[in-house]
């Protein structure tokens, strides 16, 4: 049994900590939200006294500018020698790579292992992990993360994993786009749209993005177009992540530029629909109404 301090109990962080509590694990929720902290049994605000008694501390937090300070405030200032960090959250390389540098001179082991798989893939402890860091500390880590995850790739040093997320969410981005652009195309073309998916699903243009976030309500059932578009996968989040993306190819002096055209689009949309799922910047593309 480990025992954990787990910070963010939010959308993914609150079943991640269930899981791995269920797998037999001591596991300390923490959060600043009351709400969040009422959904987990025992949680607690973040506290220092905790994490001093904790094997690891698991980050799952919104963005870069809160893992660092709960890294900088509370987790190093508190942590004794032997404590291993994972940061679970989506954020840019640059920040990882600064906080494992920091961790690293005092001594800690630190991964970042970003996730995909959802909410869902969160509650049945099937989500896919991208990680970073060095080989001893993935070792040591490796049965927590097999406890939360049914995929996990190790693609190298720190900032690797966050690498690979805003490269694997860029290609969401961008697909997420070609598909939308398509059925408008085909919609303002006359085309049955069922028969247009149907074609697409089975040809050369099928993709994960078309079977799950086909924009169309009622084409595939369970897609969130289907459901008012409620996510899934809110904009604000793509918005995001495609934004990370642009940070790590600029730092990087690399073009790309679909991926920033789709960082752009999503991220001006996401400014009065950040709560829809993505699929629903189809209807600012076909000029729909949009009461979301
Ligand atoms: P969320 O907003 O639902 O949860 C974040 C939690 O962190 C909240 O409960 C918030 O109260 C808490 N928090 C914020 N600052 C804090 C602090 N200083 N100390 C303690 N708690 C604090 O977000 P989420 O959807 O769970 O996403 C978490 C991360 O995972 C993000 O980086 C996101 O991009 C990434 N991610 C999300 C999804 C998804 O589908 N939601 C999928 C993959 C990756």
């Amino acid at each position: 049994m480990t025992k954990i301090a787990f910070i963010g109990l939010g959308t993914m962080g609150g079943p991640m900590a269930r899981v791995l509590r269920n797998a037999g694990h001591d596991v300390m929720g923490m959060d600043v939200s009351a709400d969040m902290r009422a959904a987990f049994d025992g949680a607690m605000e973040p506290s220092g006294a905790a994490i001093s008694q904790a094997d690891v501390v698991i980050t799952m937090l919104p963005e870069g500018r809160h893992v660092t300070e709960v890294h900088d405030t509370l987790v190093r200032p508190h942590a004794t020698p032997e404590t291993r960090l994972i940061d679970c959250s989506t954020i840019d390389v640059e920040s990882t790579k600064a906080l494992a540098n920091a961790a690293q001179a005092q001594g800690f082991g630190m991964l970042d292992a970003p996730v995909s798989g959802g909410p869902a893939g969160a509650e049945t402890g099937s989500l896919s992990f991208m990680v970073g860091g060095p080989e001893e500390a993935f070792q040591q880590n490796l049965p927590l993360l097999e406890a939360m995850g049914s995929k996990i790739t190790h693609f190298g040093p720190s900032g690797a994993g966050q690498a690979a997320k805003a490269s694997h969410n860029m290609i969401c981005g961008i697909t997420a786009m070609a598909v939308m652009e398509g059925f408008a195309l085909a919609d303002s073309l006359g085309l049955d749209l069922k028969k247009f998916y149907a074609l697409c699903a089975g040809a050369a243009a099928q993709s994960w993005t078309l079977e799950n976030r086909c924009p169309i309500p009622g084409v595939v059932p369970e897609s969130p177009a289907s459901n008012d578009f409620d996510p899934g996968f809110a904009m604000r989040l793509m918005a995001k992540d495609l934004r990370l993306a642009q940070a790590a190819a600029t730092a990087m002096g690399q073009e790309t530029p679909f991926g920033a055209k789709a960082a752009q689009d999503f991220t001006s949309f996401a400014e009065t629909h950040g709560d829809r799922d993505f699929s629903a910047f189809y209807k600012h593309l076909r000029d729909l109404p949009d009461n979301g």
